[in-house]
């Protein structure tokens, strides 16, 4: 019997993660299917790979990456420290909490170039469709390989869409927005602050876009920034040249109108109103239709497809636990895909349950610690059942609740804490300087001591 073979979509954070749990059962001398991830862009790292783009990529594609200059982690990297690879082990020495895109990356690509696998990995290679064949069992892909400019199928026993969700912007219209004088833009489209320096700026939503974002303009020198909320306020002690309104009627001219009558002049509007779940390469019967959120619709143990099994989906989550929580999907996806986790064991009606019973679990309750815990609970599941180093995710947990308190506290200053490693047991350094003075974003910058 010829091998199986299983194709990963995407090389970002989740689908390296599904390389690298293969690659360590091959360490170990078990007899791994053939892997063949496809990736759009020239080099992994998924959103992390940063590029000054926007709009459309050198091969007319929509450009992948959502991040922006000058990005730094929201979170404390001691939630999301892979347990087979330290921080430790990658820089030779324990570094600050709220690491810089670069120093991310380049974390995140020592894993891989250590598990040597970047062979594994066709880039600038589109997936552009994949259909499901009953009769023969398998999934024909049709790539698009821009090197080449050769679009050609191949057929696969597997597919696992890591293809991220943080991509395809979702932007309302309002009134007025089609002759507003400023510059109008979504946060996808956002890369430098500089841009507004001097500016008044105003940014749409109340989620960590619109925080993060009007935080970097504060900081590079917006002269004031406006934010304005849907459903609830963000509620941190802001600077004082910030000023935090209900949510936006209309625009006339420069001036944004809200709903509690006031109005401001702005010459920008940044629509931080997040991103859709978007696969332009599935068909119905194979297409993740969901929100944003812990329970993702129709996937049991949120990874399996509920309709077909073949299909996997990671990282389609919303976010609390980032790289570890990949990583405990794929060693699970990896062992349903070899058999060690027996699928053909579970019926449709189980796992529709299953599904059923997470979505309730989630809607109990709507505080941000029990979110938290919830999807930390789903990690230690998943870890539990394979064989992914087990790691002190409670403590996971405590540095996200310390990170809650610490931006009420000061939230132009959270990022100046600091906090232990529940891989290696050490406490991370204070960084050397406030994150509000650090303007130079730089790997060298950073790990200076
Ligand atoms: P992605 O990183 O999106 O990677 C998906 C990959 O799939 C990309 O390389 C893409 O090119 C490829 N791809 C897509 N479609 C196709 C196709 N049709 N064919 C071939 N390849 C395809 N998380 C944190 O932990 N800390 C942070 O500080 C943080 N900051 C963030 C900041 C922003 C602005 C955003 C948007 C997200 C941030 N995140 C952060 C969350 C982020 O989602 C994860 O860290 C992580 O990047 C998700 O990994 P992924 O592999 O699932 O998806
Ligand atoms: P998000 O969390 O999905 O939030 C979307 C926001 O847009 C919500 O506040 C929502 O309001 C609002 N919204 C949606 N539609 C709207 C409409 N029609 N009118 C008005 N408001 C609307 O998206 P996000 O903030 O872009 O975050 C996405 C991911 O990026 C997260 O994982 C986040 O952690 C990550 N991120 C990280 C960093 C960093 O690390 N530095 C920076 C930015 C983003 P409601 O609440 O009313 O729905
Ligand atoms: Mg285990």
């Amino acid at each position: 019997m010829s091998k199986k073979r299983v194709a990963v979509i995407g090389a970002g954070p989740s689908g390296l993660a599904q390389l690298r749990a293969f690659q360590s059962a091959a360490a170990k001398g078990e007899d791994i299917p053939e892997i063949v991830c496809f990736e759009k862009q020239d080099n992994w790292g998924g959103l992390w790979n940063y590029t000054w783009r926007t709009g459309l990529d050198e091969n007319g594609e929509p450009v992948h990456c959502s991040m922006y200059r000058y990005l730094w982690s929201n979170g404390p990297k001691e939630g999301l420290e892979f347990a087979d690879y330290s921080f430790e082990e990658h820089f030779g020495k324990q570094i600050a909490s709220y690491p810089p895109r670069a120093v991310l990356f380049d974390y995140i690509e020592g894993r891989v170039k250590k598990a040597n696998v970047r062979d594994w990995i066709r880039f600038s290679t589109v997936v552009r469709w994949v259909e499901y064949d009953n009769d023969s069992g398998k999934f024909t892909m049709t790539l698009h390989d821009h090197q080449k400019d050769y679009v050609y199928t191949e057929e696969f026993d597997n597919v696992i869409v890591a293809s991220g969700h943080f991509s395809t912007p979702n932007i309302p219209y309002y009134e007025g927005f089609e002759s507003f004088n400023g510059r109008l833009l979504h946060a996808h489209d956002f890369r430098d602050a500089r841009e507004f320096a001097g500016k008044d700026i105003l940014v749409m939503g109340s989620s960590y876009s619109a925080e993060d974002i009007g935080s970097q303009c504060w900081k590079y020198g917006a002269n004031s920034i406006t934010s304005c909320y849907r459903s609830a306020p963000m509620g941190f002690a802001w600077p004082d040249n910030w000023e935090e309104k209900p949510a936006l009627v209309r625009v006339e001219g420069n001036t944004a109108h809200f709903k509690d009558g006031s109005s401001k002049e702005v010459d920008a509007i940044i629509l931080c109103t997040g991103y859709k779940h978007f696969f332009n390469f599935l068909p119905d019967d194979l297409r993740l239709k969901t929100a944003n959120r812990l329970a993702t619709a129709d996937l049991y143990k949120g990874v399996v497809w509920v309709h077909n099994p073949q299909l996997f989906y990671l990282g389609m989550q919303d976010q609390w636990f980032t790289f570890n929580m990949f990583d405990a999907q794929a060693w699970w996806v990896r062992d349903a895909i070899m058999g060690k986790i027996d699928l053909s064991a579970v019926t449709k009606e189980q796992m529709l349950a299953d599904v059923k019973e997470r979505e309730e679990r989630e809607e109990a309750d709507d505080d941000t610690k029990y979110a938290i815990q919830y999807q930390a609970d789903y990690v230690k599941e998943l870890v539990a059942e394979t064989d992914y180093p087990s790691f002190d995710i409670d403590g996971a947990c405590q540095a996200f609740f310390e990170w809650k308190k610490h931006k009420m506290k000061d939230i132009m200053g959270f990022r100046n804490n600091s906090y232990k490693s529940v891989i290696t047991g050490t406490m991370a350094p204070v960084h050397h300087t406030p994150w509000k003075d650090a303007l130079d974003d730089s790997m060298t910058a950073y790990l200076r001591n």
